[in-house]
């Protein structure tokens, strides 16, 4: 009796397979690879699966994958003897979302086709490419270990339903038969398959076979790559592994290969993406590092080989010293991993070096994709801290560019000769840190500022107070004092200060508990006033952050420092009317507010101010 049941794809998977069937129509041989990646991928979870439980072999222990061509009934046929599927796993993992990135990657999708094609490129297509020229797929499949009688037949013709069946199957694996779409016969050349093979799958471990005119070829070289000596793999190869490991489509920006002798022995084959993942921020991000010891696939996003700053690394670390049956658990307590996962930590801040000496433009690319990730070492990195300092990447008042950045050490290289500190400035935008009052005395003198307004910059000059002997020093907060780099600061003449005193007085009683403190300011030029933070308090930047986040914020009040040079300050000094200076400074402190991304109590009330002052 059959329990035969017909079921409908996910609306998302639907509209996956519609996308990719019409923009991957110009590299439609892309399915080959993407399902023998699939089975590479089914025989490691056997083979690992199989060393707690060996009856899983069931008596089969040469892992292959076997492709047929049948020129008669226009089929290609891939079989392989892997961990296969249940019925809940067929349903799970081809019949709803396949990947965690799918919703998210499909909010991203513009409508416009051209474009959309080049997202679809960057998101990893999988088991639905099968459909680029197949219209019909039928794929059998019993897990390892289960009865003969529990195996699953399930096909579809690509267009929104599929069928799922219990069937008979006796050897365990997946065998995926593809009816060929009309125009597609010549991947029923078995020159043709021979040489997609080679080109995209050389680099699988297992053997990947096919029956020729008399008997069994094999087409790859079947050995793990990265278990081969450097200068027996193209580029092209260790390319086509990196789509492999990492189920990106797209090529990678740079790898590093070693084999590491010493205490501990381990092979690390790991690659630096060329743009950022689609989950690269969510909490529960993959960590792409795949470990295997003495070839034998143990674990995927094995998170502890990695800091979790690199976690946009992907690639594979194989160790010959651990134990095959380590577990997460025993993972966390190795001491042989965490010298595996400091040697791969050099390994990577190494590369990117190399990328950064050899090529600022590639490594410009690298930055862009992961330069935030990558500053959330400021709290992780101890062993390597100079090391990845130097890679830090900022904008800076010497660029006019937003997207162009430059290195601490660069910066250095610019100092006035008694200057001693890295200056810096925070705020929401890069334009909102480039305006900055704050800079006025800087801009004048030529000083540079280094421009920080990503989220976590904050979180990195909470942490790295100096750099090569120099202290890194906000230039909204403390007491300015630019002398020694023999800019006069504004000269504020004892007299003046005498003079402005009853007005500073006034400031104060105005604004009352809004501030801390009235103060003559040393920073500006141009503004009538700024607000600036004591030395050691958090900046309103990083209050408002923390406040978005959710988080208690330690109450610090603001200091307003005005102009004395300013034409509204010297104005002000001269009305005698108690409640207009009431009101201007009030518009001083909301202005200096405004100006430095911060929000309004009362926006209305400053809109009626500054309409009366208007009038
Ligand atoms: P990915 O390989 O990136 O996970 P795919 O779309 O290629 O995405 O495959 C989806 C899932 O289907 C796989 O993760 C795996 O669980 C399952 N799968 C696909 N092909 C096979 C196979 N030959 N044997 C066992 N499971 C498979
Ligand atoms: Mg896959």
């Amino acid at each position: 009796m059959s329990d035969k049941q017909s079921m409908q794809f996910q609306a998302e998977v639907k509209q996956l397979l519609h996308l990719m069937i019409h923009s991957l129509y110009s590299n439609k041989e892309i399915f080959l690879r993407e399902l023998i990646s699939n089975a590479s991928d089914a025989c490691d979870k056997l083979r690992f699966e199989a060393i707690k439980t060996p009856e899983l072999w069931e008596g089969d222990t040469e892992l292959k994958v076997r492709i047929e061509i049948d020129k008669e009934a226009r089929t290609l046929t891939l079989i392989d003897n892997g961990i296969g599927m249940s019925r809940d796993e067929v349903i799970n993992n081809i019949g709803t979302i396949a990947h965690s990135g799918t919703k998210s990657f499909l909010n991203q999708l513009t409508g416009d086709e051209a474009k959309d094609a080049q997202l679809i490129g960057q998101f990893g297509v999988g088991f639905y490419s099968a459909f680029i020229v197949a219209e019909r797929v039928t794929l059998t499949t019993r897990r390892a270990g289960l009865n003969h009688n529990e195996a699953i037949l399930w096909e579809s013709h690509g267009d929104g339903n599929f069928t799922l069946e219990t069937i008979d199957k006796a050897e365990r694996g997946t065998t995926i038969v593809l009816h060929l779409k009309e125009g597609e016969d010549s991947f029923l050349e078995p020159w043709q398959i021979k040489s997609l093979v080679r080109r995209y799958s050389d680099h699988i471990q297992l053997p990947i076979v096919m029956k020729g005119e008399t008997e069994e070829e094999t087409l790859n070289q079947a050995n793990a790559l990265w278990a081969r000596a450097r200068q027996e793999i193209t580029d092209e190869q260790y390319k086509e592994f990196y789509k492999h490991v990492s189920h990106d489509f797209e090529e990678p920006l740079a790898w590093t290969h070693a084999k590491v002798e010493g205490k501990q022995e381990y092979t690390q084959l790991l690659y630096i993406p060329s743009h950022p993942p689609f989950d690269l921020y969510d909490r529960e991000q993959r960590h792409g590092i795949k470990l295997y010891v003495r070839r034998v696939f143990i674990m995927e996003e094995a998170e502890k080989l990695l800091p979790h700053y690199l976690r946009f690394v992907r690639g594979v670390i194989d160790s010959a010293d651990l134990p095959l049956n380590v577990s997460r658990e025993i993972l966390q307590e190795s001491k042989d991993i965490d010298a595996i996962r400091l040697g791969s930590t050099k390994k990577i801040l190494s590369l990117l070096e190399d990328i950064a000496k050899d090529n600022e433009e590639r490594y410009q690319q690298f930055w862009n994709s992961f330069g935030q990730v990558f500053k959330e070492g400021a709290a992780e990195e101890h062993a390597n801290r100079d090391k990845w300092a130097k890679l830090l990447r900022f904008s800076s008042t010497h660029l006019d560019d937003a997207k162009q950045t430059v290195s601490l050490d660069s910066y250095i290289s610019r100092m006035k000769p008694e200057q001693k500190a890295i200056y810096y400035v925070t705020a929401d935008s890069w334009t909102a840190a480039k305006n900055s009052p704050h800079l006025e005395i800087f801009k004048r003198h030529g000083i540079e500022v280094l421009l920080l307004s990503d989220r976590v910059d904050e979180w990195v000059v909470s942490h790295l107070h100096e750099f090569e002997g120099k202290t890194l020093q906000s230039v909204a907060k403390g007491d300015l004092d630019l002398s020694e780099l023999g800019v006069d600061t504004p000269k504020i003449e004892t007299a003046d200060n005498e003079k402005l005193k009853p007005l500073i007085e006034s400031i104060k009683n105005a604004l009352g508990e809004k501030v801390k403190e009235v103060r003559i300011s040393h920073r500006l030029t141009e503004s009538p006033a700024c607000l600036v933070m004591e030395e050691g308090a958090i900046s309103g930047h990083l209050e408002r952050l923390l406040k978005a986040a959710g988080q208690e914020v330690p109450q610090s009040k603001p200091i307003l420092e005005i102009n004395p040079e300013h034409r509204l300050i010297t104005r002000l000094q001269l009305e005698n009317n108690e409640m207009k200076v009431k009101e201007w400074s009030l518009l001083l402190f909301e202005q200096s507010l405004i100006a430095e991304g911060g929000v309004l109590e009362d926006p209305a009330g400053f809109v009626k101010r500054l309409n009366e002052l208007m009038l």
